[in-house]
C-alpha cells in the first residue's frame, strides 16, 4: 500500500458502510469515515444514525469525523425536488452537496481520494452515483474511488455484520419515507 495513500469514506449509515469499513480495515488502507448527513431527518434519527456508525468505527479503531449537520442548507439545495423519486433529481443533488463538502474536507485534511457509500443500496442507482462523483472528482481535482461495493460478496457480507452486530436499521434513505414497493 502507498504510504501516501489516505482515503476519506463518506458513510450515510452503519448498516450501508460496515462492510466496507471492515474490508478496507482488513486490508490495512489507511481511512477515516466521514459523516456529514444533513439530509437526514428528524434530528433523533439523525442520531441514532450516527452513534451507530460511530460504534462500529470505534470498535476497530477506526477514525470517525461528524460534519455539522445543517438540514437547512440541504433543504434550500432541493427546494422544488420534494416530489422527485429516490433514483431522481432530488437524490443527484443530495449526492452533490454531501460530496462536495467531503471533497473540500478532503483536500484541506491531506485525504488523497474519496469515495463513499451511497450507491451499495440496492434502493440506489450506482451509475446516478458514480456520475455525480465523476463530476465533483473533477471538480476538485481529487481522485474519486469508483469501487462497486455491492460487488465481490460484499453486500452479503454487510448485511452479515449488520445482524451480527445487532445494528439500528431504519427502513428509509434519509429525507423521507419510502413507498411500499421494492426496486428490482
Ligand atoms: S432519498 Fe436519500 S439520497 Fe435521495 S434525496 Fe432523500 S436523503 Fe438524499
Amino acid at each position: 500500500m502507498d504510504q501516501k495513500f489516505k482515503l476519506l469514506l463518506v458513510s450515510c449509515c452503519a448498516p450501508c458502510s460496515i462492510g466496507v469499513i471492515h474490508k478496507l480495515h482488513q486490508d490495512h488502507v489507511n481511512f477515516t469515515v466521514l459523516f456529514y448527513n444533513p439530509n437526514i431527518r428528524p434530528f433523533d434519527e439523525y442520531q441514532k444514525r450516527k452513534e451507530e456508525n460511530k460504534r462500529i468505527c470505534q470498535e476497530l479503531n477506526v477514525p470517525f469525523v461528524e460534519l455539522e449537520y445543517d438540514p437547512e442548507n440541504w433543504s434550500k439545495a432541493t427546494q422544488g425536488l420534494e416530489n422527485e423519486p429516490e433514483r431522481g433529481k432530488r437524490c443527484e443533488v443530495c449526492f452533490q452537496l454531501r460530496l462536495c463538502k467531503a471533497a473540500k474536507y478532503a483536500l484541506q485534511h491531506g485525504f488523497t481520494h474519496f469515495t463513499s457509500v451511497f450507491g451499495i443500496s440496492r434502493y440506489k442507482d450506482f451509475d446516478q452515483v458514480c456520475r455525480v462523483a465523476q463530476a465533483v472528482s473533477d471538480q476538485f481535482n481529487l481522485p474519486y474511488d469508483m469501487t462497486n461495493w455491492r460487488k465481490g460478496g460484499l453486500a452479503e457480507q454487510t448485511i452479515k455484520l449488520a445482524k451480527e452486530k445487532n445494528l439500528y436499521k431504519q427502513n428509509y434513505c434519509g429525507c423521507k419515507p419510502r413507498p411500499s414497493k421494492s426496486p428490482d
